[in-house]
C-alpha cells in the first residue's frame, strides 16, 4: 500500500528526515515513536504532501502511484487520511456539510456520482452509531468550541465517513486525556481492516495497549533506527528512550 524509500526531506533549509525506509501493508497497523523533535510530525506532513516540507531524495509509492507528484488533495482522495496534530476550526461551515463536500469530492475523483441526500444520511446515520458520536455535533461549525475529546470523535467520524486506505494519526506529545486516547483507540479498532492500514504516531504506551499495532518504529534524528514488535514499545515504555540516544546518537 505505501512503501516509502529513503526519503530525505528539509524545512527551511535544515535536513529533517535523512533517509527514511517504511512499507506498510494493507491490514497493518504500524506505531511510530521517538523522542520529540526527531522527525515524527515532519513524515506525516510529507506524506501529507504540506509543501513547506522539501523533499530532496527518495521516493514514496501510494497503492501504486508515485504519491510526491500527487497534491495534498489528490492524496486524500486516493485514500490518505490524515488526522491534523491541530485540528483547524472553520466557523460557519457545519460538520456535516464539511464532510459531505469532502465524501463527494472523493467520489467524483472516482468517477461516481455524489450521494444523494437520503443516501448520505444513511451513510452518516450508519457511521455514527459505529464511533457513537453525538448528532448534536454534527451540526455544529467544525471543531468550534469543541473540547479535545470532541474534536477526536469529530476526526475519526471523518475517517469512518471517508473510508480511507491508509489513516495516519499523529497524537500530540501532550494533552490526550485519558477519555480521549480511548475514543481514538476505540474508532481505529472499529475502522481497522484487511483492507486499510493505520500509522499512528504516539508517546502513549497506553494507545498502544489499546490498539495492538503490528509493528513498531522508532524514528530518532531523522532516521528510523529500530522496528520491532508491540514488544518495542514495553522495552522503550522500561527504559525511556536514553538507550535509543546512547546507541544511535552518535551515528544519527
Ligand atoms: P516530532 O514530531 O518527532 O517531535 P517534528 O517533526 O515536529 O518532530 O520536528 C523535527 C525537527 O524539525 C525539530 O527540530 C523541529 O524544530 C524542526 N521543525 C519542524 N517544523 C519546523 C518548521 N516549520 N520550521 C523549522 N523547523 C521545523
Ligand atoms: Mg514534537
Ligand atoms: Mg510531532
Amino acid at each position: 500500500m505505501l512503501s516509502i524509500h529513503n526519503i530525505h526531506a528539509a524545512i527551511e533549509g535544515k535536513e529533517i528526515l535523512k533517509g527514511i525506509n517504511l512499507e506498510v501493508k494493507a491490514g497493518e497497523v504500524h506505531a511510530i515513536m521517538g523522542p520529540n523533535g526527531s522527525g515524527k510530525s515532519t513524515l506525516a506532513s510529507v506524506l501529507a504532501g504540506r509543501e513547506e516540507y522539501e523533499v530532496t531524495d527518495g521516493s514514496i509509492t501510494f497503492l501504486g502511484k508515485n504519491m510526491l507528484e500527487l497534491s495534498p488533495e489528490d492524496r486524500a482522495r486516493e485514500g490518505l487520511f490524515l488526522a491534523f496534530q491541530y485540528p483547524v476550526e472553520i466557523p460557519g461551515v457545519s460538520t456535516t456539510n464539511f464532510i459531505k463536500t469532502a465524501v463527494n469530492e472523493k467520489r467524483k475523483y472516482h468517477g461516481l456520482e455524489p450521494l444523494d441526500a437520503v443516501a448520505f444520511l444513511k451513510l452518516m446515520k450508519e457511521k455514527m452509531q459505529l464511533v457513537e458520536i453525538d448528532k448534536a455535533l454534527l451540526t455544529r461549525s467544525v471543531n468550534e468550541g469543541f473540547s479535545g475529546g470532541e474534536k477526536k470523535k469529530n476526526e475519526i467520524f471523518q475517517m469512518a465517513m471517508l473510508e480511507p486506505k491508509l489513516t495516519i494519526l499523529d497524537e500530540t506529545d501532550s494533552g490526550l486525556d485519558i477519555d480521549a486516547l480511548r475514543i481514538v483507540a476505540s474508532g481505529v479498532n472499529k475502522l481497522r481492516s484487511s483492507e486499510n492500514a493505520i500509522i499512528v504516531i504516539t508517546h502513549y504506551q497506553r494507545l498502544l495497549d489499546y490498539l495492538q499495532p503490528d509493528f513498531v518504529h522508532v524514528l530518532y534524528n531523522g532516521r528510523i533506527v529500530k522496528s520491532g514488535t508491540k514488544d518495542l514499545a514495553l522495552t522503550l515504555e522500561d527504559q525511556g528512550y536514553d538507550y535509543i540516544k546512547e546507541a544511535f546518537g552518535a551515528t544519527a
